[in-house]
């Protein structure tokens, strides 16, 4: 089967607490193994404690630019590095 290529827009996914709505919720590693599987998360603000379908914080990939519902803070910063 042969390679194929195509550009892609990358999108940082986060999942903001649904109880302080303003920590968001990180998993700690853990798989609660039912089918499908749950992931145990904590918000890093507030402990708030729930389990979701997907971990969080990552990465989604979509054929056509998005708006940012909420940047992250780090968005509003300089790139750093050096250019490609
Ligand atoms: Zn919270």
């Amino acid at each position: 089967m042969p390679r194929t290529y195509e550009s892609r827009y990358a999108f940082a996914v986060d999942y903001l607490c649904d109880k302080c709505n303003e920590g968001y919720m990180r998993w700690g590693g853990m798989t609660l193994t039912t089918n499908p599987p749950w992931y145990p998360h904590v918000c890093d603000k507030c402990d708030h404690q729930e389990n979701m379908r997907e971990t969080y914080p990552h990465m989604e990939y979509r054929s056509k630019p998005l708006k940012a519902r909420r940047a992250p803070e780090f968005d509003s910063t300089e790139p750093q590095g050096e250019p490609l």
